[in-house]
C-alpha cells in the first residue's frame, strides 16, 4: 500500500485508522545482525552489512514482519554518505547503498506478502491473520552524532563548532535521497536535541520532502534529551512542521517512557511512536552495551497497556530487542485491541 497519496502530516494518523488504532514497529537490527552471524564491529555499524551481507538484513525484516511488525525500519541509520565516501566509496556508490537499504526492506514486505498469499506461514502460534494488514517501509535516518560513531547521540553535545547550516548539510542529500528511494516514510531517530530537530524540520521545507516523516528523540533521564533540551521544547518543534506525522521516543529504557509521553502529548496532536531499548545502557567509550537493568520480554509488555493508555499509538523495540519481544508486543496489542472493540 501506499500513503504518498494523503497529505504528509495526515500520512500517519490515516494509516493508524486503517490499522485499527494502533501499529507495531519493529525492533533492534543490529543485535539480530549479530545474532545471525554478522559483524558489526565497525563505525558503519548495520550499515556495513548493506554490503557485506544483505540478505542477512533482508532475513531479519522478514522475522519482525512474521512476529507481527507493520513498520519495518531500513538499516540506513548509520548509513551516510560521507561515512561510505570514508571507506573509499564514490558518491554513486554511497547513494546506490543508501537506497539499498530501503529495497531491501521492501523486497522483505514483498517475500511476506506473497508468504501469507501462498498460506505457507503457518504459525500455529500466530492466532490472528495478519497477512492482509498493511506495512509501511521506514527509511531511517540516524542523528550526526550516529554518524560520528563517539557516543554523541547520546549525549547530545555536538560541540560549539556545529551549526545548524552543518547539520542541514550533512543531512540534506541522505535525505532526499532516501525520499526517493520507494519508502513510505521517513524515521527520524535517537534525536539528541532540538538544534537538530530543527535541521531536520528546515530541511524537510527546503527539499519540499513528499513522505512524511516521524522524530524521535531519546532521554536518559526520562525529562530532557540528552543535550537537556526538554522533551516538550523538542516534541514542539515536530509538532510545527507540517512534513512530520508522528513524535516520539527510541532507543530510550522502558521505565522512562510513560513520563514522556505524557509530555509531548501536552505539545501535540500527532500520533505518538514509542520504541525503547531493553534498558540497557549504551557505553559510548567502550562501544558496547553495559547489561544492567535490561528487561526481560514479558516485563516490556508488561508496559505496554500503560503507553497506549498514556496516548502512544505506534509501538516498537530499539536496541537489544528481538523478534521475540516484538511478537509478545504484537499479541499483547491484538488482545488489548480485541477486549475494546
Ligand atoms: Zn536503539
Amino acid at each position: 500500500m501506499s500513503i504518498a497519496s494523503v497529505e504528509p502530516s495526515w500520512a500517519i494518523s490515516d494509516f493508524l485508522l486503517k490499522s485499527g488504532g494502533y501499529a507495531v514497529v519493529d525492533g533492534g537490527l543490529a543485535t539480530e545482525l549479530e545474532r545471525h552471524g554478522a559483524d558489526l564491529n565497525d563505525p558503519l555499524w548495520s550499515a556495513k552489512c548493506l554490503i557485506s551481507s544483505p540478505h542477512l538484513i533482508r532475513r531479519v525484516h522478514l522475522d519482525y514482519l512474521e512476529a507481527g511488525a507493520s513498520i519495518i525500519i531500513s538499516a540506513s541509520y548509520q548509513a551516510t554518505i560521507q561515512g561510505f565516501e570514508a571507506k573509499g566509496l564514490s558518491r554513486d556508490e554511497a547513494e546506490v547503498l543508501l537506497r539499498r537499504s530501503v529495497e531491501v526492506a521492501c523486497e522483505a514486505r514483498d517475500m511476506y506478502y506473497e508468504t501469507c498469499t501462498k498460506g505457507s506461514w503457518d504459525d500455529p502460534k500466530n492466532e490472528v491473520n495478519l497477512g492482509q494488514r498493511p506495512i509501511l517501509v521506514a527509511a531511517s535516518v540516524g542523528s550526526y552524532g550516529a554518524y560520528l560513531a563517539d557516543g554523541s547521540e547520546y549525549s547530545g553535545d555536538y560541540g560549539k563548532s556545529v551549526t545548524l547550516e552543518i547539520l542541514k548539510d550533512f543531512h540534506r542529500r541522505r535525505v532526499q535521497v532516501l525520499a526517493d528511494s520507494g519508502a513510505d516514510l521517513i524515521a527520524f531517530e535517537t534525536i539528541p536535541n532540538k538544534l537538530e530537530a530543527k535541521a531536520y524540520a528546515e530541511l524537510l521545507e527546503e527539499e519540499d520532502i513528499k513522505i512524511p516523516a516521524w522524530f524521535s528523540f531519546n532521554s536518559k533521564d526520562g525529562i530532557n534529551a540528552p543535550s537537556g533540551d526538554s522533551i516538550s521544547q523538542c516534541a514542539s518543534i515536530a509538532d510545527s512542521c507540517g512534513h512530520v506525522a508522528a513524535v516520539g521516543i527510541n532507543c530510550t529504557p522502558p521505565r522512562y517512557i510513560h513520563g514522556l509521553i505524557q509530555s509531548i502529548k501536552k505539545v501535540t496532536n500527532k500520533p505518538i511512536v514509542v520504541y525503547p531499548n531493553s534498558g540497557e545502557t549504551y557505553d559510548g567509550i567502550q562501544k558496547k552495551w553495559v547489561k544492567s537493568a535490561g528487561v526481560e520480554d514479558e516485563d516490556f509488555v508488561s508496559y505496554v497497556g500503560e503507553w497506549l493508555e498514556a496516548g502512544a499509538s505506534l509501538i516498537g523495540g530499539c536496541c537489544r530487542t528481538t523478534p521475540n519481544t516484538i511478537r509478545a508486543l504484537s499479541r499483547t496489542l491484538l488482545s488489548k485491541s480485541a477486549l475494546s472493540k
